[in-house]
This record gives C-alpha cells, sequence and structure tokens, in this order.
C-alpha cells in the first residue's frame, strides 16, 4: 500500500518483466481447454458435437465478457473461446498477463460452476483446466484473419469430424478404418459421402456445429416482473417492467465474409 514504508525487499520487484501489449491493438486471449479429448471421453460427450458441452462453453464466455472490462466479440469453438480486447483499453495497464490469468481462470471457475445447469445426470468428475494465450494484432484486417482463421478451422475439423463419426456409427468401421477411408480426401469427397452413404446435406447441419459462436453485445429487451409497493387493496400484485439491458447475445453466423463486419461496423470502432 502507498502508506507502508518500503522495506529493503522491495528491489525484487524489479525482475518482474514488463509484458504491456502495444498500445491501439487488438489483443485477443485465447482459450484452450486442457486434454479434452480425455475429458469429453470420460464425461460421455455426444459425437462428434455435444450441444451441452458448447452451451456451458458459451455461458462461460458469456460470464467472462461480463466481469471483464474491455471485451468487443468472442468467438468460441469445440474446446477454445477467442476474447477480443479493444483497441483502446487500458485495463491493468495493457499487461498480457493480467488478460490471460483473468480470463483463464474466470472462464474456468465458471465451468465447474455452471455444469450441474448443463450437465443435469452427469456429474463433474475432476477439475478441467485450459491453457491461454495473448497476441496481438496490429490492425483490423489482421483481426478479422484471426478470426476467420479460426472459424475456418471449426469447418474443417466438423466435416471431418461428421464424416468420420457417421462412418463409426452407422456404417460400423472401427476408428481406425474411417480414418483410412478419410486419408487425403477433400471437402467436396467428405460432403459426397455425406450425401451418398448417410444422405446427410452437411449445409443442413447445425449452424452452431458448422460455424462456431460469436458473442457480440446487443441490447436486449427483458421483461421482468417486480414487487412493487402498492395501495393495500392491491397488495401482492406484480407489475411488468420492460427494460433494455446490453448483453453478450450468441451468433452462429459467417464472419469471414464482408458481411458481418459491414452489419456491425460498431465492433471495429
Ligand atoms: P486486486 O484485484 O487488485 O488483486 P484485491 O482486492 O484482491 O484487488 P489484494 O491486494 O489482492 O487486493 O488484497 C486482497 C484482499 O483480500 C486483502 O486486502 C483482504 O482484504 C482480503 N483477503 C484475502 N484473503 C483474506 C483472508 N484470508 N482473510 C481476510 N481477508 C482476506
Ligand atoms: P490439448 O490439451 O493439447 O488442447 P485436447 O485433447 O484438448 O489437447 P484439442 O485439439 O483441443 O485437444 O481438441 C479438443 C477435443 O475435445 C476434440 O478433439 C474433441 O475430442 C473434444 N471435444 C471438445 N468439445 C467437444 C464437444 N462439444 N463435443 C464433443 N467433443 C468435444
Ligand atoms: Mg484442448
Ligand atoms: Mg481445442
Ligand atoms: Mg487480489
Amino acid at each position: 500500500g502507498a502508506t507502508m514504508a518500503k522495506s529493503k525487499f522491495e528491489y525484487v520487484r524489479n525482475f518482474e518483466a514488463d509484458d504491456t501489449c502495444l498500445a491501439h491493438c487488438w489483443v485477443v486471449v485465447r482459450l484452450d481447454g486442457r486434454n479434452f479429448h480425455r475429458f469429453a471421453e470420460k464425461h460421455n460427450f455426444a459425437k462428434p458435437n455435444d450441444s451441452r458441452a458448447l452451451h456451458l462453453m458459451t455461458k462461460c464466455a458469456q460470464t467472462v465478457m461480463k466481469e471483464l472490462e474491455d471485451i468487443v466479440i468472442a468467438y468460441g469453438q469445440s474446446d477454445e473461446y477467442s476474447f477480443v480486447f479493444k483497441r483502446k483499453s487500458n485495463w491493468f495497464k495493457r499487461r498480457a498477463s493480467k488478460f490471460m490469468t483473468h480470463v483463464a481462470s474466470q472462464f474456468a471457475s465458471s465451468y465447474v460452476f455452471y455444469w450441474r445447469d448443463y450437465f443435469e445426470d452427469q456429474p463433474l468428475l475432476y477439475p478441467p483446466g485450459f491453457d491461454g494465450r495473448v497476441i496481438v494484432y496490429p490492425s483490423n484486417q489482421t483481426l478479422k484473419d484471426y478470426l476467420s482463421w479460426r472459424q475456418a478451422d471449426c469447418h474443417i475439423n466438423n466435416l471431418y469430424n461428421t464424416v468420420f463419426w457417421a462412418l463409426v456409427q452407422q456404417s460400423g468401421l472401427t476408428p481406425v478404418q474411417a480414418q483410412e477411408r478419410l486419408q487425403g480426401t477433400l471437402a467436396a469427397d467428405k460432403n459426397e459421402i455425406l450425401f451418398s452413404e448417410f444422405n446427410i446435406n452437411y449445409n443442413n447441419e447445425p449452424l452452431m456445429y458448422r460455424k462456431g459462436t460469436v458473442l457480440i453485445w446487443q441490447k436486449v429487451g427483458e421483461v421482468t416482473t417486480k414487487e412493487v409497493k402498492l395501495p393495500a387493496e392491491m397488495e401482492g400484485k406484480k407489475m411488468e417492467m420492460t427494460r433494455t439491458r446490453t448483453k453478450p447475445v450468441p451468433l452462429h453466423c459467417d464472419i469471414i465474409g464482408d458481411a458481418f463486419w459491414k452489419e456491425h461496423p460498431e465492433i471495429l470502432d
């Protein structure tokens, strides 16, 4: 504290490295579940996509956005979520370790805290962990390309996993056989296998699986019922009130093309 006299030990603070993120740049924190291949198996995740797990991830990301400062957009898929801090953020003097550790710990504690709301009859068997990294992007273009990269990754993995698990679950192939069958195939080949062998049109698969989840701040009209003090004869009556709040709202839209950024210019302001 400011009033405390400096001790002779204070000099050790000088060993701390400066990790200030470059001014005026976008700061991205990406988290990824630690060893979630195993975690998914132990907790009986549905394959290829467990929607409970995806919704829980998004709940945690919304909590991070509400609890921490200056996050303008987040994007999640599989066991990962990326958080983008606004260019001019001066939260914790832009220290990378503060951004990263606050995001990671808030997310991980939320994952445990909200687990039961999403996995009603699947107990949480051990405490999950998440790694974090900080990446600094100097321009709107590099930030958009970063988010495009993650969404393209979502698409590539989900197309592969959708065919892989159809071959295993519906055609009875072993995982090794399914992997061999898909070796060297292109996207068009995978779409063709899905359509001809499983009557699946990949484009009709749920958007959340194909596109991942984008969280942006939007005004939401919220109806709340409130007990209000009323004259005795109306006691106990409740009043309905509508107020608008800004909330992190999930979207499952394309963020690779220009349309999203034209529709939401305020994000990159
Ligand atoms: P910041 O987010 O900057 O860390 P902070 O409020 O956590 O803010 P710290 O300097 O970390 O500030 O101090 C932690 C404070 O938490 C202590 O000053 C004290 O008030 C409280 N605290 C922590 N542990 C205990 C404890 N075991 N018993 C009582 N109070 C505690
Ligand atoms: P690492 O610690 O290196 O991140 P990992 O096992 O978490 O190892 P990832 O590349 O992050 O490896 O892959 C995450 C794995 O978690 C996926 O391959 C998948 O098996 C599983 N997984 C994550 N989310 C889901 C989900 N919603 N539904 C089904 N499986 C999931
Ligand atoms: Mg992982
Ligand atoms: Mg991952
Ligand atoms: Mg503290």
